[in-house]
């Protein structure tokens, strides 16, 4: 293999550390050229030492004078805000983009890195929420090849090997259920921030840990196995799985049912992305079944996660709804975090914002930014409204 050149966005966080152990365990296959953080410039700081990139970004401008404090004299240009991000989408010599950002900041440098037909290793889920018909239209169209990070839609890429969708009667998503699974909603009532973050099986950043405890996580990411796979939402199921073993599974229309199964180690799902279609050899977690034992498939409880509910209606009004839902659900989480939403209240929000949405069908991308922005203010006049009510 040829070496490859890296841009990681969001290097600081989760899924960016992990991006580098894997590159770090392949010095001779990849180097990094790009790094972006939002805030950590302490951290980010030490990956420009360590990883000798040609340009960072960081998202909070108002660090950018720290950072350059920290580096002092190293040869790196030093971009901001959102432009940095696209300044580093779409850097020269680049050959991957990783795209491990947090929300729809990550939507215009997935897209335009994808005009540059580059290969896109996505954890990003939710500009594929918002947007997956222009980012999957743009990459066939740029020869732009993109290939998932998140855990089930790599084990959703890995069983179908390149079957056409022709051939699938349904993917099935896996969910462990997280840190909520079984409680009533009456437990849920006075759930905290730090009960939610307690994941069972992942170690994740708190915006993806909130959306675990929801389900949300799971809605966001029917929406994207819709675009990324091609397949109608209705033949999209959900099972919950709590042993986080089987990472998702394909039913082909033969009867056949393929399952891919791996360690809860996202290094796995990344090294995957970057060495793709090269298996090679890993240094991270293996997978011992008889240690396991058991493993169990339930479907979720209807009405037990409206978030899912919610996710799954806007997947099929499509259109504009995906976006209004995303943003929705951006700001709830944010606002729950701040301990100003109960952890009821980050559906009651979306439920909010879905029924006062006006759907447009077919949207320009200057329709779904339109939507994200007007519905953000509505969310946050909603948590304003939900917020009061119940504190
Ligand atoms: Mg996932």
């Amino acid at each position: 293999m040829d070496k490859k050149n890296v841009v990681l966005l969001g290097s600081t966080g989760s899924i960016g550390t992990n991006v580098l152990r894997v590159i770090e365990s392949f010095p001779h296959q990849f180097a990094v050229v790009g790094l972006a953080a939002k805030r950590n410039v302490e951290l980010l700081a030490e990956q420009v030492r360590r990883y000798a990139p040609r340009a960072v970004s960081v998202g909070e401008e108002e660090r950018v004078f720290e950072l350059k404090r920290l580096i002092g004299g190293a040869d790196v240009e030093i971009f901001q805000g959102d432009a940095g991000l696209v300044e580093l989408a779409t850097m020269g010599g680049a050959d991957i983009l990783v795209s491990a950002v947090v929300g729809a900041v990550g939507l215009e440098p997935v897209l335009r890195a994808a005009e540059r037909g580059i290969r896109i290793a996505i954890a990003n889920k939710e500009p594929l929420v918002m947007a997956g018909k222009i980012i999957m239209g743009t990459a066939r169209r740029c020869g732009a090849r993109i290939v998932p990070i998140d855990s089930e839609h790599s084990a959703v890429f890995q069983c179908l090997n390149g079957t056409p969708t022709s051939a699938v009667r349904r993917i099935i998503l896996t969910a462990s259920g997280g840190p909520f699974y079984g409680k009533s909603r009456k437990e849920l009532v006075d759930v905290t921030p730090a009960q939610a973050l307690a994941h069972p099986t992942w170690q994740m950043g708190p915006k993806i840990s909130i959306d675990s405890a929801t389900l949300m996580n799971k809605g966001l990411e029917v929406i994207e196995a819709m675009w990324l796979f091609g397949v109608d939402v209705d033949r999209i199921d959900v099972l919950i799985h709590p042993q986080s073993a089987v990472h998702s599974l394909v039913e082909f229309v033969d009867g056949s049912i393929m399952a891919q199964i791996g360690a809860a180690d996202m290094k796995l799902p990344i090294q995957y992305a970057l060495t793709y279609p090269e298996r090679v050899p890993t240094p991270f977690g293996t997978t011992n079944l008889a240690d396991i034992g058991d493993l169990t498939f339930t479907r979720p409880e209807p009405g037990m996660f409206p978030c899912l509910d919610y996710a799954y209606e806007a997947a099929r009004l499509g259109g504009t709804a995906p976006a209004a839902l995303n943003a929705a659900n951006e700001v709830a989480v944010a606002a729950f975090l701040r301990d100003d939403l109960p952890f009821l209240g980050i559906a009651e929000v979306i439920r909010a914002v879905l029924d006062k949405h006006e759907n447009k069908t077919d949207p320009s991308l200057e329709e779904i930014k339109r939507t994200d922005g007007m519905t953000r203010a509505e969310a946050a006049a909603a948590v304003d409204r939900l917020g009061k009510v119940c504190s």
